[in-house]
């Protein structure tokens, strides 16, 4: 269950960047969701960064310089594959070609920044004009980086982008009648206190976090049970624990909020999806 432990050899840019994740957790949560350094070495969390961009050979060498460095990349060639993973994956910052075939760069960003998906998002533009600087920078990027480009120069932005980091988490979510407090971990749905075990609070706080999205089991996998292997057989484990929240969530079925989507996942939203 344990995600792969770090190798050895981490470099001092490996431990500011651990460092920097510990400052980017919200305080009340650093404690338990991040463990301790130990002497140079961290695991269980890597920064993860989505690639959007369809040259497949650049893709590929963005994906091995971003691993080399110890980021988890991901890749997306199209710009629908990008919608879909941004809506049902968390990353800490996303590389967003502007020229794709569909839907374009900003076509995207515009769509994610009104979705209030607020991941640091770079552009990668061949375009060199003020006026697209200036679209791009209006769509919601947080910065640009014109081809091509040296990929240090790509990496001292990333690293730029993981310090400013994200907006603070709010403390408290909500959803209808249903608030979890994230600090205090008291969970109430109309008034009523409802006692939660680690795990199905986890668990609660990630759906809501996602709330009116589809959130597939392989995510919940990764996200909520840090299992980074495929294929477990963890899924009747997160059907289980749905099942446990439901009955003490859903007890009024007239008002239900967990949602079963069938053969793809789960959905937190009040009213049927
Ligand atoms: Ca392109």
């Amino acid at each position: 269950m344990d995600a792969p432990k770090a190798q050895t050899g981490w470099s001092d840019r490996r431990n500011v960047s651990a460092e920097l994740q510990l400052r980017l957790r919200p305080a009340g949560l650093a404690l338990r969701a991040t463990p301790p350094l130990r002497g140079g070495e961290y695991d269980s969390y890597r920064m993860r960064v989505l690639v959007v961009e369809d040259e497949v050979k650049v893709a590929n060498a963005l994906k091995e310089g971003l691993e080399d460095e110890r980021y988890e990349a991901v890749v997306a060639h199209t710009g629908e594959d990008a919608f879909f993973r941004i809506n049902t994956e968390q990353f800490d910052v996303i590389l967003l070609d502007v020229m794709l075939p569909g839907r374009d760069g900003l076509q995207i960003l515009t769509s994610i920044r009104k979705g209030g998906v607020t991941t640091p998002v770079l552009l990668l533009t061949a375009r060199d004009t003020v006026e697209d600087k200036v679209a791009g920078l209006n769509s919601g990027a947080d910065d640009y980086l014109i081809k091509p480009f040296a990929f240090e120069e790509l990496l001292a932005r990333v690293r730029a982008l993981l310090r400013r980091g994200r907006a603070p988490d709010p403390l408290r979510l909500a959803v209808g009648d249903l608030d979890i407090d994230l600090v205090t971990r008291k969970v109430t749905r109309g008034g009523r206190t409802i006692e939660l075990t680690l795990r199905e609070f986890e668990l609660l706080e990630y759906l809501l976090r996602h709330q009116g999205q589809v959130v597939l089991r392989d995510t919940l996998a990764r996200e909520v049970w840090k299992e980074t292997t495929r294929g477990t057989p963890l899924n009747n484990v997160i059907d289980v624990h749905i099942a446990r929240l439901r009955r003490k969530i859903d007890l009024d079925p007239s008002v239900k909020l967990i949602h079963t989507i069938r053969g793809v996942g789960f959905m937190l939203r009040e009213g049927e999806p």
